[in-house]
């Protein structure tokens, strides 16, 4: 799941072009056991299969070893640090980060006390395995890489990165199935396109996250046109 995805459009151009490395490794390979388990039974009982932490250890070490000490070791977890746009910033300054997929009940805890430097969630939601937050993760960090987005203003245009909302998008034709594209955009006057672009992501952003308007700095007018 986890190589597949990383080969597929942005990812997979930017590790063509060699601005990122990714390297997704087996735990399986890191087990010394003739069956390659990676899991068993909690400790108390209870429901569920635990994921083992000796695997997680030696597969750490590994890279370690391999590739030099990362600056983070991030395990997805439901109940870590709240995934934003803000982290995604923080980790894309990092040059190596390691990020460990937990499965079934979730990891030998001793692996969060002794190895993670950092537990991150996704979202209030609980997925079956740590690859698809791991991707989440990824993504999100490597866009945020100089060069990854071939055009970097359309980075800091997008939602969260400068506070509010994006600004709605539209492409050819001008006007189809009785929608028209709002007039300002194809009338070439930049000034006047910005302006609508910053009210729109104003508004959106005031209709359906009215939290990011708090550390948003807007001129009076902005607030009167808001509040009309
Ligand atoms: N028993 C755990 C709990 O309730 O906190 C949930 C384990 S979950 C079924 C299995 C794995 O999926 C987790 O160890 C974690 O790696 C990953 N995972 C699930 N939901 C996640 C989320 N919202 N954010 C990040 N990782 C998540």
């Amino acid at each position: 799941m986890v190589r597949a995805g990383l080969q597929e459009g942005i990812l997979g151009r930017a590790v063509g072009n060699g601005l990122i490395d990714l390297q997704v490794h087996d735990l399986r390979d890191f087990t010394t056991d003739r069956h390659k388990v990676v899991d068993d039974t909690p400790f108390g009982g209870g429901p569920g299969m635990v994921l083992k932490a000796e695997p997680m250890f030696r597969a750490v070490e590994h890279v370690r070893d391999t590739r030099g000490t990362p600056d983070a070791v991030l395990l997805p977890s439901p109940q870590g640090r709240r995934f934003t746009q803000a982290v995604a910033g923080e980790y894309s300054r990092r040059a190596h980060l390691v990020l460990l997929c937990g499965r079934y009940e979730g990891v030998d805890e001793r692996v969060s006390t002794a190895l993670v430097t950092e537990e991150v969630s996704i979202g209030d939601f609980v997925l079956s395995g740590g690859e698809l937050p791991a991707l989440v993760i990824v993504d999100a960090v490597a866009r945020l890489v100089p060069g990854v987005v071939g055009d970097a203003e359309s980075v800091v245009r997008d939602s969260f990165t400068r506070g509010l909302l994006d600004h709605p998008h539209y492409t050819r034709p001008a006007s189809l199935r009785g929608l028209d594209v709002p007039a300002v955009l194809l009338s070439g006057h930049h000034g006047e396109i910005d302006r609508w672009r910053r009210q729109q992501a104003l508004r959106r952003t005031y209709e359906r996250r009215p939290d990011l308007l708090a550390d948003e700095a807007l001129t009076d007018e902005e607030r009167q046109w808001l509040a009309a």
